[in-house]
């Protein structure tokens, strides 16, 4: 018997089937439902094949996961952001990044963060519940539905550790490339280096990509910043970063959120070359200008020093890039839109 509280996309396909025969109707509308929903990634209410009576009943047996508090879309309109509630009324954010050749999906994998990164707004708040793997993918639908561009890429990037809810992460990342269609290679997971995660990930058979939050190239300079280096220190995160590559064949992204005087001095440039030369498939490292948070201090380094660094690293045979901050505008760094809610509103926002 189906459970009547399975919500829209926990649903599997023989679910759905026992849901419409429930409803006194044939097999067959369950596959035009799920494709529906699925493959052309629409929201169960403008599903043309079938009819309206049906439609408000699915609609009230399999509810969908994520109520919408707040959505803000920039001017331009290419970035929104939302900020749903979750069941047991937790706050998560998503974001949507377009571009003329993609469509990007920023998902959170938990409500909060126990890592407790201290620049990290997510961090700062502390952790609240793993999230569903069912909540993960309706992030990236409810964003698709928003947006006509097909949704391309997915990152694991907004709030949470994804690999302390591989559980759950995992699923999700086969739904995506099994009912989405999107590619794996598509898909990033970032993580702050729970080791344990990456050989767990490295074992999943999906060839996602990997990006590990490194932030500082010694251990006494990032267990400042990431409390989790006191358990798994740099050399050890390079070592399963290295048997990720070997395992995948997809190259490792180094990711450094760039905090003024802290860890932007060109000698940490030069460390960072060192321990990053010669790394399986070369290294790319992806320079994060910090976003200023209200629990911690640092600020964003100018862009002239940020591109100091960049090149040093260049300079010495590592790639590097910096990353365009995207929607700061929108509060769409991880963790920031849920800190605001009690703020005054500054940008157009719409709500559901
Ligand atoms: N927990 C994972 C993924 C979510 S955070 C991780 O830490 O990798 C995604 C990225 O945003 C990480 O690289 C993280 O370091 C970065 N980040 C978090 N807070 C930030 C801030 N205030 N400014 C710039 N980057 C930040
Ligand atoms: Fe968690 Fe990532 Fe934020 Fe660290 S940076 S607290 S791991 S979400």
């Amino acid at each position: 018997m189906t459970d009547p509280k399975s919500s829209r996309y926990a649903a599997t396909l023989p679910e759905l089937e026992a849901v419409v025969k429930q409803l006194g109707e044939p097999a067959f509308r369950a596959k035009q439902i799920h494709q529906g929903l699925w493959q052309q990634r629409k929201p169960l209410e403008t599903l043309s094949t079938i009819n309206v009576q049906l439609r408000d009943e699915l609609a009230a047996l399999l509810p969908l996961d994520l109520v919408e508090i707040l959505e803000r879309t920039t001017l331009g309109g290419m970035t929104a952001k939302w900020l749903w509630q979750v069941a047991g009324g937790d706050q998560v954010e998503t974001v949507l990044m377009q571009s003329a050749d993609r469509a990007t999906v920023c998902v959170s994998s938990q409500a909060g963060c126990a890592m407790g990164c201290t620049f990290c707004a997510t961090g700062q708040a502390g952790f609240e519940r793993h999230l569903r793997a069912s909540e993960i993918v309706e992030q990236v639908l409810r964003a698709q539905h928003t947006c006509q561009q097909r949704v391309s890429n997915v990152v694991f990037m907004g709030m949470g550790e994804p690999l302390a809810n591989l559980d759950e992460v995992e699923p999700a990342l086969t739904s995506l490339q099994d009912g989405l269609g999107i590619s794996a290679r598509k898909i990033v997971v970032s993580t702050v280096g729970v080791v344990p995660g990456m050989d767990r990930l490295r074992a999943f058979p999906l060839p996602v990509t990997l990006a590990v939050s490194l932030h500082a190239p010694d251990d006494a300079l990032r267990e400042q910043l990431v409390p989790l280096n006191r358990r798994y220190p740099i050399a050890d995160i390079l070592d399963a970063a290295r048997g990720y590559v070997l395992a995948k064949g997809r190259r490792v992204t180094f990711e450094y959120a760039c905090i003024s005087g802290i860890n932007d001095h060109v000698h940490l440039a030069d460390a960072l070359a060192n321990k990053l030369l010669g790394f399986p498939g070369g290294a790319h490292v992806n320079l994060i200008p910090l976003n200023a948070t209200t629990g911690f201090t640092g600020r964003p380094p100018s862009p002239e020093r940020i591109a100091t660094f960049a090149e040093r690293l260049t300079d010495r045979g590592i790639n590097a890039t910096v990353r365009r901050n995207r929607g700061t505008d929108i509060d769409a760094a991880c963790g920031q839109l849920r800190m605001r809610t009690s703020a005054p509103v500054e940008m157009r926002e719409s709500k559901a």
